[in-house]
């Protein structure tokens, strides 16, 4: 339990939220604003900062549980896809520091979420060799 941690005081029941799943480490609830309808957090019980310094035994456990409930979105919300997210860290987005998986389900045509991937030229010439280099030294 982290003090002012919003994530630690719904895990607590000192705030309510729309439960979905809950067991010893993990628990899923609506999230309160909703991207697409069914919108899901994830999160470990314990507070953990991000999915990057989470135990990797907790984080399969999310990730099994997230898992299920995207199924569940295609089956039960009629979802055409599903987007699984983790912002790590406020560079990224991350605005609630206590770790929480977002999966989102995405409906046909346009469902009013856009995640853009393209390409950004604004970057140059990168190359792929040396930077692929790089992130293999910790691995
Ligand atoms: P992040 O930006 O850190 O990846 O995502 C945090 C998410 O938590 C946001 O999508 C935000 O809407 C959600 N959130 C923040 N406060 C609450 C709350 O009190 N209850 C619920 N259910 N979701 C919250
Ligand atoms: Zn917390």
């Amino acid at each position: 339990m982290e003090n002012n941690c919003i994530f630690c005081k719904i895990v607590n029941g000192e705030i309510p939220c729309a439960k979905i799943y809950e067991d010893d480490d993990v628990l899923a609830f609506l999230d309160i604003s909703q991207t697409t309808a069914g919108h899901t957090l994830v999160i470990s019980k314990n507070h953990y900062d991000s999915f990057l310094s989470t135990p990797k035994e907790i984080m399969h456990k999310v990730m099994n549980v997230a898992q299920t409930i995207g199924q569940s979105q295609i089956t039960n919300l009629h979802a055409k896809g599903v987007n699984i997210l983790a912002n790590c860290y406020p560079a990224a987005g991350q605005t609630v520091m206590h770790f929480h998986v977002h999966v989102i389900p995405r409906y046909e045509n346009n469902d009013g979420l856009v995640i853009d991937f393209k390409e950004n030229k604004l970057l140059g010439e990168l190359s792929l060799p040396s930077i692929a280099d790089s992130i293999k030294k910790s691995l």
